[in-house]
């Protein structure tokens, strides 16, 4: 016996799956949103995957487009809302090119059709493997998700040695996953992590932007931060910050107190800005220079691009929430004004509150600055 029902799924996943039925092709919701609903929590998307080929899907709704270049995916679309849908993927076993590895055990090419079941076989994680049918409310269970999913274990589907290898963004995955929902990595998934991390150098860098985020907005990023520290999966992705917070008790003190914020704020259901995160776990690099100079930040920024690629319209943003650090230190007058009409105050400003919960010098200009908002609200 399981939990959901029909009501509870959304609407939209609901009517692209009895369509796809209706025209004679298996289809189930699968995926963050069944296993988020048996976990009685709010889904972030509802996918959906099907026997239908994509240019089939495509051709049942008219509000659907193709998308990727690798596997085709169809998303279809309900004003701001996309459903998600994914054929099945299987394994040729007959056909050695259907799924080939390159020389560093990573999947170049999965996108061989197949059976419901194949498809289990090929997600990440077992209790990200359950299909779920609104129709007769049913649950498909290959892989043993359910129980898994009742223990509160997060286990890779077959060998962890091997799924990671083919896709290493499956370690971060795991992270988030075991931080966000409060699961226990199971030994052996667990153990692969230490043994393959300096695989994440093979993701391409601007996936890895994306992903990062993802674990630092989780809603549980103290628990995930500590968690990549562990797995030697930070050191991979932030090598200059590491090796500062390593041996500087500060700066990781510093890194607990942004993330007790972040974490506040996604509870909070509070905007979150992409570059603050990044503001954060740079800074050490930027404080630990004998004279940081703006000259530098860019530099320290470019460094970093060649792991995570930060998007331009972020690595401004931390520039900016650096250079305020100084500015609304020294700025103590009606400049202030000035200051406070810069896009990025607010960031700067959070960043050296937090700043002076570490540091008694900075306790002053905070207090001004909080004082010269509190009268511009009331103006
Ligand atoms: P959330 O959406 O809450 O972040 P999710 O599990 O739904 O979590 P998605 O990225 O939406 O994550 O992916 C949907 C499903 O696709 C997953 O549940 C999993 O079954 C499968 N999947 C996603 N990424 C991978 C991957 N790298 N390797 C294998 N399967 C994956
Ligand atoms: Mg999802």
């Amino acid at each position: 016996m399981h939990s959901i029902t029909p009501k509870k799924v959304n609407k939209h996943a609901l009517n692209v799956v009895n369509k796809l039925q209706i025209n004679q092709f298996e289809a189930f919701v699968v995926g963050g949103g069944v296993r988020d609903l048996l976990l009685q929590q709010k889904p972030k998307d509802f996918d959906v995957g099907t026997a239908a080929i994509p240019k089939k899907v495509r051709s049942i709704f008219r509000n659907s487009r193709i998308i990727g270049r690798r596997f085709k995916i169809v998303h279809v679309i309900f004003g701001k809302e996309i459903i998600e849908v994914t054929t099945f993927r299987g394994q040729d076993s007959s056909d050695n090119d259907s799924l080939k590895t390159n020389d560093n055990g990573m999947l170049i090419r999965d996108n061989i059709f197949g059976t419901v079941e194949e498809d289990a076989w090929r997600r990440d994680f077992t209790i990200n493997a359950l299909y779920y049918n609104p129709t007769d409310n049913t649950i498909l269970d290959f892989t043993n998700g359910f129980v898994d999913l009742k223990n509160k274990i997060l286990r890779c589907i077959g060998d962890a040695n091997v799924r990671y290898p083919e896709d290493p963004v499956r370690m971060l995955r795991v992270i988030r996953f075991a931080a966000k929902l409060d699961f226990t990595i199971e030994e052996y998934t667990a153990k692969a992590l230490y043994n393959l991390a300096h695989l994440i150098n093979n993701v391409s860098s601007s996936r890895l932007f994306e992903e990062v985020i993802k674990i630092y907005h989780c809603g549980n990023a103290v628990t995930a931060h500590a968690k990549l520290l562990e797995y030697g999966i930070f050191k991979q992705l932030f090598p200059e910050t590491y090796t500062l917070i390593k041996d500087e008790k500060y700066f990781s003190e510093l890194i607990t107190l942004a993330l007790e914020n972040t974490d506040a704020r996604v509870a909070d259901q509070k905007k979150l800005n992409p570059a603050f995160i990044y503001a954060v776990l740079l800074w050490p690099i930027f404080d630990s220079m004998n004279i940081p100079a703006e000259e530098v930040i860019f530099e320290i920024i470019n460094k970093q691009n060649t792991i995570i690629l930060i998007p331009k319209r972020y690595s401004h943003v931390i520039r900016d929430i650096w250079v305020l650090q100084k500015k609304l230190v020294t700025k103590k007058n009606m400049d202030s004004l000035k200051a406070l009409e810069h896009d990025n105050f607010r960031a700067g400003f959070d960043f050296l509150a937090l700043r002076a919960m570490l540091d008694d010098k900075l306790k002053k200009p905070v207090s001004f600055w909080e004082m010269v908002q509190k009268e511009i609200k009331n103006y």
